[in-house]
């Protein structure tokens, strides 16, 4: 174990936290038994936060039902004015989301500052505009004497469950196009990490007309489960694991629900021998343990070509030895702690096992953190081959494991072989190739010469296990509608 880098700045006092839901227009505390919220850079509890009872994911259910014909009602441009004064509000209180993120999550407060909030916002913006500019198919007369035409129409009211990595951007992703698109929500943050969603519960309830949107706190299996099972909710989106989108989808079939899936990732990273090796190394260590490596695109599976193989493992093992791990305030900071102990162990087991087999090497981090708080060592695992638990299995911690390949074939095929299709890379200078390539990667998403970049106007989802549904862009505003034919005999 080494020592946690000693911080030479106190984490300044949080502001009042955040405890109320929102259901109905009111502001309210849970009625259910409370969990501990932590700041996983110290293990310290912040807070015991009541969770929603039963009745009150009813409510919240009902309210979000008794709001939704009068919001489906409202012209696009007023939802937007809507959504517009949201994002300014966030923009305006950009520090207090930054103070609550960074001391719940445990994230360099200036890198929530810089790359979180303004995103939000953005997201917010950007369905504003986009509530406005939907488009679609003609319409025309298909039949003799009689006009059809194509609505989209909102679904109803829909379950949001969110994760612990990016909580408010998370909530902003969730809610953002749901809203603009007339339906009503009942948004779930993860019990891990409410803070800063229920800031937002806050303002929401000073824009938005009762009901429209409302959230409530608690664990999955109680509240959760409760949300996702409940016959008013018309559809279900979930940002989460795996296994909780299975949950998800029992619970679809038993009450034929639509729903929106999220799930996990493995990106991997392909560096062909043609590549630059100095930016490709830079994005690895930039987007392999941001947010401590807990992204679902996070660049931790890399494949290097053998001619480039040993120069690109030394260097990337420099690299990331020199990343700066440490508390929220510390503007040296580049790295903060894993979310949990629990998640702390697991990421640690994984290391483990892969340092256990003959072929791999440790070269740089593997092992926790000495102290308070849940750090774990940036980690790099040289020498992996395709078949090993660290290359297949999602570890959402800082551990990127690198593969040496030979053709480009070997590359795809490699890549390919993952339960997982969310994101992806690919590093080279022949733009024929970088065609070819990305064209043959089964992912959501396959970035050319860079990583881990995206923006309001594009969609970001998966395939296979990684779940389906796009978040962001025009193909989320379609995701949260339904396509009705109304057809006029004349
Ligand atoms: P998780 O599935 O444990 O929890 C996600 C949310 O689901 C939490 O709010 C949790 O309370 C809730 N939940 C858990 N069980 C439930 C149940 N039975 N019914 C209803 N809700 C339930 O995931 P996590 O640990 O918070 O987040 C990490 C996972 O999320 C990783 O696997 C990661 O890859 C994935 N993730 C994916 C994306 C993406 O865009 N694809 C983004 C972020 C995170």
């Amino acid at each position: 174990m080494t020592q946690q880098p000693a911080s030479p700045t106190l984490v300044p006092q949080t502001p009042a936290l955040p405890s109320r839901m929102l259901i109905g227009g009111e502001l309210v505390s849970g009625d259910g038994p409370a969990t501990d919220v932590l700041n996983p850079a110290t293990g310290a509890v912040l807070q015991r936060l009541p969770e929603a009872s039963a009745e009150q994911v009813d409510a919240a259910v009902r309210a979000a039902g008794a709001a939704f014909s009068g919001w489906a009602d409202t012209t696009p441009k007023d939802r937007s004015m809507l959504l517009l004064q949201l994002a300014d509000r966030i923009d305006a209180s950009a520090e207090l989301f930054a103070r609550l993120e960074a001391d719940n999550c445990g994230k360099p407060h200036a890198a929530v500052l810089a790359d979180e909030i303004g995103a939000v916002s953005d997201t917010f913006r950007y369905f504003a505009g986009a509530a406005r500019s939907m488009q679609g198919a003609l319409a025309g007369e298909y039949m003799a004497g009689h006009t059809s035409f194509i609505r989209r129409d909102p679904v109803g009211v829909v379950g949001s469950i969110a994760p612990w990595n990016y909580p408010l951007m998370m909530a902003a992703w969730k809610l953002a196009p749901v809203l603009a698109a007339g339906n009503t929500a009942v948004l779930k943050p993860s019990e891990q990490t409410p803070h800063t969603t229920l800031a937002l519960a806050q303002m929401m309830a000073e824009v938005f007309p009762a009901g429209v949107v409302n959230v409530v706190t608690g664990v999955g299996a109680s509240v959760g489960q409760a949300l996702i099972s409940h016959p008013g909710v018309r559809m279900v989106s979930l940002t989460g694991d795996v296994a909780t989108g299975g949950r998800v989808l029992e619970a679809a079939v038993a009450g034929i629900k639509r729903t929106h899936l999220e799930l996990g990732g493995k990106a991997p990273v392909i560096v062909f021998d043609d590549a630059d090796l100095e930016a490709a190394v830079e994005a690895v260590k930039n987007f392999g343990y941001y947010n401590a490596g807990q992204d679902c695109t996070a660049a931790c599976r890399v494949y290097v070509q053998s001619g480039v193989y040993e120069r690109f493992v030394a260097a990337l093992a420099e690299a990331v030895g020199s990343i700066k791990v440490g508390l929220q305030d510390d503007p040296a900071t580049e790295m903060g702690p894993l979310i949990t102990e629990r998640q702390r162990e697991r990421v640690s087991g994984f290391v483990e096992r892969a340092r256990a087999l003959p072929h791999t090497e440790v070269l740089t981090g593997g092992q926790t953190v000495a102290g308070g708080g849940f750090f774990y060592q940036p980690t790099v695992i040289a020498g992996a081959r395709q078949d090993d638990e660290i290359v297949q299995r999602e570890i959402f911690g800082p551990v990127v494991s690198v593969t040496r390949f030979d053709t480009p074939e070997q590359a795809v095929a490699w890549a390919n072989d993952s339960d997982y299709g969310l994101a992806s890379s690919v590093w080279t200078g022949n733009v024929g190739r970088a065609m070819s390539v990305s064209k043959a990667l089964q992912y959501g998403c396959t970035w050319v010469n860079t990583h881990f970049m995206l923006v309001n106007e594009m969609p970001h989802g998966g395939l296979k296990r990684s779940g389906y549904g796009k978040d962001l862009s025009l193909y989320a505003l379609e995701d949260y509608t339904v396509v009705r034919h109304v057809m006029i005999k004349h």
